[in-house]
């Protein structure tokens, strides 16, 4: 069987972050894969998660405490100020990066992401991302105005110098009703 999205999602950065890294999980609405990250990161590691809604924040707030997991620097703010917290000197690499996007599950389905703050997050991950690191974006094109930031995302990552990025695109085309998929980068 192929890896569903989600777990090849998990897959990837299971394959590219080391133990002790400093990671970053720019939409972690429900906390699932901030929780992923902090595991993978280990005790020495560090996951920067960011969302705009405190709805989020508590959420994954509950589900790392509830899986006593402490090295989550959760962040209210857009990801696209992600480098205000970059500059701060603290890191200077980041191993890897999951943008999961579109609208809270089980919350307000109005507030989604947009590909203008996307993009900006996603170029300074870039910048600071480890050789061999991976930026992974979840794109879901079947919510209203998932298939403009769809259209945006792709269009900017498409012209990505591929002397120095590999830019995979990983869905399951058969599937009905505009399925999510993946977009990951890895910089060489
Ligand atoms: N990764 C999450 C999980 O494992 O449960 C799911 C994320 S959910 C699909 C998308 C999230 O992106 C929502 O919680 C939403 O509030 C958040 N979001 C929207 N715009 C954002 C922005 N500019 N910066 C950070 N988060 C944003």
């Amino acid at each position: 069987m192929l890896k569903g999205i989600i777990n090849y999602s998990h897959h990837l950065l299971e394959q590219s972050v080391s133990s002790g890294d400093t990671v970053i999980d720019a939409t972690c609405g429900n906390g699932h894969d901030t929780l992923f990250l902090s595991k993978i990161t280990g005790d020495n590691g560090k996951v920067l998660a960011f969302d705009i809604q405190e709805e989020a924040i508590s959420n994954t707030k509950a589900l790392l405490n509830k899986n006593g997991r402490t090295n989550v620097k959760l962040i209210c703010d857009s990801h696209e100020n992600l480098n205000d917290y970059l500059a701060s000197g603290q890191y200077d690499t980041i191993g890897g990066a999951i943008f999961n996007l579109g609208y809270l599950p089980g919350g307000d389905k109005t507030v989604i992401t947009k590909a203008s703050s996307t993009i900006i997050a996603l170029d300074s991950i870039l910048l600071s991302l480890k050789q061999g690191g991976m930026a992974i974006l979840v794109i879901y094109p079947g919510h209203p105005g998932g298939e403009e930031e769809k259209e945006a995302v792709l269009k900017h990552v498409i012209h990505l110098d591929q002397k120095y990025f590999e830019v995979l695109k990983y869905g399951f085309i058969n599937q009905q009703n505009n399925p999510p998929f993946i977009v990951a980068i890895c910089k060489k």
